[in-house]
């Protein structure tokens, strides 16, 4: 036997058997050592497992990755990982297994800094070295950050608990252990509130729920199982970007773009030297976390960089700008496909593309958007919302809807057709691009250095860890790219007028007509559709008439199944009940029903998130639950609130977001409702729908531009009583001077709730945030005077007998002012501020309510 391995395993023995850790384990020792055996015929892991740790049984999950990895030196990692596993592993919080990465957060950007800087001079800063700025990154990021030093991946490990792991090793003190978990439980929280604050989770929780099991679990993203190779997405992709351009055309093409080219200047401040400014700028938008291009450069070694380096960086880029030479390793992009929500692996379409550039590409394309947005934001339509400034999703349906409401008030009916264009943005034709560019840029330097940015592109695609071959694109816009949105806007800003309203955003296109009957509702949308189908086709991009669908609204309901007939090329398209635009489902008279039904069922799966966060060791302080309930929960909830809020059907969302504050709050069910939003510190959702409502009201009034304004400005008499549109819901809160803050008091005075002398301004945050859980949720339960005292839960029907251990019945308030047994001196007002004193005796209290 091992002696040294003994003996550092007793070490660990009287700490080990007296956690709780070591219940709770799904897996028996016989299948640990059934898995192993072919690795340790000599010794078993019986022995080091039962007789020295004392483990009956581990968690599953983490045994199989561990069981996988312990070949070769087995015994020695099996060692390290169990002690790892007792110290920081727990029922919910194991440790994740990933492949070795960089640890930024170990890393020291100080010499890293200086490394870059000593040398990269040495440089000259021309597209062709650009290899060797690279090389010089790697090579500072190899001497500085410590890279594959553990296999295991542990969320939140650093050099603190390093140091406390270290200490914990040599000393077994249980303290050590308590503070070392601490410490990790922080960081992950940490980790987690930062991560949650940034991603956009309104339309997708499977992020959420990634994230939760990434730090929460050892489980790993599952990879998909599929028989769709990497080069059949890859196929798919290429042919999905195939322009087909008849060979007259193209040649016209091109010689119209020669005779632009032959109008514009050489250069203009469009390509004037790259300053300092520019990119720092450029550096303060790039996101951190993000999985680095081809070069392998992450994003934080840019965001690191010292001021030589910048500068070098803006030399390089100004010789780029100029010459239109870019280094070639730009032109290769890395795809991961990843399976899109809901699909099967089943087809190479049911994949989704994610391009990762290289990030110092990504930084120049930042630059040149900051510089070409001033010229090509003002001529785009104003129709088009999509990527621009003050412009939102909402904007689009809002102004769609209230079209809608005002030919109710009309007495007009409105038609609806969804556009669908297949893959947009990849069936882009370059040539016809750069011709609309080179009309307005006038500057040869920025048209060849965009060609060149556009130019036939390399890729190679990435799926659950093969790689396809290297494919070519010819047409379409770069994947990831962020000039690709503007450069959309652009290339689609000539859209023909139509009778028709048109709603944009990027490649989501509604149009709407109004009339006084079906017929000439037809007539007159079909007469457009042929208009925009010409339009579309002439650029190459494509109408897709299965995917397009069509809506009627109007009050008749004599008439409700009365349909359209539309066509685009001779295709019918399709009617639908409930066509989803923008993520929000209209219906025939706007109720919203289907929306709100469907938003509810979202919004309680995201809720089984939070509750699962509230039950986790570093996940349940009050803060983190509020943090993530807003990103999580109340984003989602108020989507597009200003459009439906007038709906009679709110309550549906009310009841989720009501859960959602009781989870972060910890009180019972039958709590008053007016108790939650000030004990979450989250104003009450139907204030804050209000809030959004004004704001966008005020916003559609201040933009005399946007085709609603002038029905905002003179709404239509208000003739159907049982309305209830945007505009009188906005002129009613603005003649009010609506201000959230002010009707939250007003409501919380005029409400009668016990213990509500508590709180004399609902919106100020009360104290108790901090917290531990249990702390949080008992002292919030003797605010609202609901908890689990035997009185109560007589009431409930859990209990046969209303006596406290003292004899008379047990209410919240008898246990906390007249109970001998348990009482508190300090009464409801001292606990509620949580004195110290408070404090003590809600740890000491040894009621569970
Ligand atoms: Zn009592």
């Amino acid at each position: 036997m091992n002696s040294g391995l003994g003996g550092r395993v007793c070490r660990n023995q009287p700490w080990l058997e007296s956690t709780k850790w070591c219940a709770n384990r799904r897996i028996t020792l016989e299948e640990i050592e059934d898995g192993l055996n072919e690795d340790c015929s000599h010794f078993s892991v019986h022995n080091i497992v039962s007789e020295t740790l004392g483990y009956r049984k581990v968690s599953a999950r983490w045994v199989d990755k561990w069981l996988k990895e312990a070949a070769g030196e087995w015994y020695n990692t099996v060692i390290t990982k169990l002690i790892h596993f007792a110290v920081v592993g727990g029922p919910e919080s194991d440790f994740q297994v990933v492949p070795p990465r960089d640890q930024h957060h170990r890393a020291n950007w100080e010499n890293f800094r200086a490394y870059i800087d000593q040398n990269i001079n040495r440089i000259q800063p021309l597209p062709s070295n650009y290899f060797r700025f690279v090389g010089l990154l790697m090579k500072a990021g190899r001497k500085f950050i410590p890279r594959g030093h553990r296999k295991e991946y542990i969320p939140g490990w650093d050099k603190d608990t390093e140091e406390l792991y270290r200490r914990y090793k040599y000393s077994d003190n249980e303290e050590t252990a308590e503070m070392l978990i601490n410490q990790l439980n922080s960081s992950r929280k940490e980790k987690w509130m930062q991560t949650v604050s940034d991603l956009d989770l309104t339309h997708s929780s499977r992020k959420g729920w990634d994230l939760l099991r990434k730090l929460g679990n050892a489980e790993a993203t599952n990879s998909v199982i599929t028989n769709i190779t990497p080069n059949q997405i890859a196929r798919h992709l290429q042919t999905v970007s195939k322009v087909k351009i008849p060979k007259r055309k193209k040649k016209a093409m091109k010689a119209r773009i020669k005779e632009e080219f032959s109008k514009s200047n050489y250069s203009s401040h469009l390509s004037s030297q790259v300053n300092i400014t520019e990119i720092e700028t450029a550096i303060k938008l790039t996101k951190k976390y993000k999985a680095a291009g081809n070069d392998e450069i992450p994003a934080e070694f840019l965001i690191e960089l010292g001021k030589r380096a910048k500068s070098w960086l803006a030399r390089f880029f100004t010789i780029i700008m100029e010459t239109g030479n870019i280094p070639k390793e730009w032109r290769q992009s890395k795809i991961l496909a990843v399976l899109k929500p809901g699909k099967e692996p089943t087809c190479s379409a049911n994949f989704r593309p994610i391009a990762l550039l290289c990030t110092t590409h990504k930084l120049l394309e930042r630059i040149i958007l900051a510089r070409l947005t001033p010229i090509l934001d003002p001529e785009i339509p104003v129709e088009q919302a999509g990527f621009r400034g003050n412009r939102s999703c909402c904007d689009r349906v809002a102004s769609l809807t209230s079209f809608i409401e005002n030919g109710f008030q009309l007495g007009m009916k409105s038609a609806v057709v969804l556009l669908d264009l297949s893959s947009a943005y990849d069936t882009v034709w370059i040539d016809g691009l750069i011709y609309k560019l080179a009309k307005v840029l006038k500057c040869k330097q920025t048209l060849n250095l965009l060609s060149s940015l556009l130019s036939p592109r390399k890729f190679t695609v990435y799926l659950n860890s093969k790689s396809s071959k290297e494919y070519t694109i010819y047409n379409g816009l770069p994947q990831g790219s962020v000039l690709s949105p503007l450069l959309y806007n652009w290339y689609t800003h000539d859209i023909p007028q139509t009778t028709s309203k048109k709603f944009i955003y990027a490649d989501d296109t509604a149009i709407l007509a109004q009339a006084k009957t079906f017929e000439e509702l037809e007539i007159q949308l079909n007469k457009d559709l042929e208009t925009l189908h010409n339009y579309f086709e002439n650029w190459s991009l494509r109408l897709n008439p299965a995917k397009s669908v069509h809506c009627c609204f109007h009050l008749n309901n004599h008439r409700a199944e009365r349909k359209l007939k539309l066509f685009i090329n001779n295709s019918q398209i399709t009617h639908s009940e409930h066509p989803k635009y923008l993520g929000i489902h209209l219906d025939r008279t706007l109720t919203f029903k289907t929306h709100l039904t469907k938003l509810k069922g979202k919004l309680s799966s995201r809720n089984n998130i939070l509750h699962k966060l509230a039950g986790s060791s570093w996940g349940s302080d009050a803060n983190t639950l509020r943090t993530s309930a807003l990103a999580l929960i109340f984003s989602t909830a108020e989507y597009c609130a200003p459009v439906w809020e007038g709906s009679c059907h709110t309550k549906l969302i009310d009841t989720q977001l009501n859960s959602t504050l009781r989870i972060i709050t910890g009180v019972c069910q039958p709590t008053r409702i007016d108790w939650l939003p000030v004990l979450a510190h989250i104003s009450p959702p139907e204030l804050r729908r209000k809030e959004a409502t004004k704001k966008m009201y005020q916003k559609l009034l201040d933009s005399p531009d946007l085709e609603i304004n002038p029905i905002l400005q003179s709404p239509p008499k208000h003739r159907l009583k049982s309305r209830n549109p945007i505009w009188s819901r906005g002129n009613q809160l603005l003649s009010q001077n609506f201000k959230i803050s002010e009707a939250w008091t007003n409501s919380w005075i005029s409400s009668d709730i016990p213990n509500k002398n508590l709180i004399t301004s609902p919106s100020v945050k009360i104290p108790g945030f901090s917290l531990p859980r249990r702390e949080w949720v008992l002292l919030n339960r003797f605010r609202t005077g609901q908890g689990r005292c035997a009185e109560l839960m007589k009431l409930w029907g859990y209990t046969k007998d209303p006596n406290c251990a003292c004899n008379v019945p047990q209410s919240m308030s008898h246990i906390l002012d007249d109970c001998p047994l348990y009482k508190f001196n300090g009464g409801i007002s001292n606990l509620h501020s949580v004195t110290p004193e408070a404090l003590n005796w809600l740890k000491a209290l040894p009621l569970r309510l």
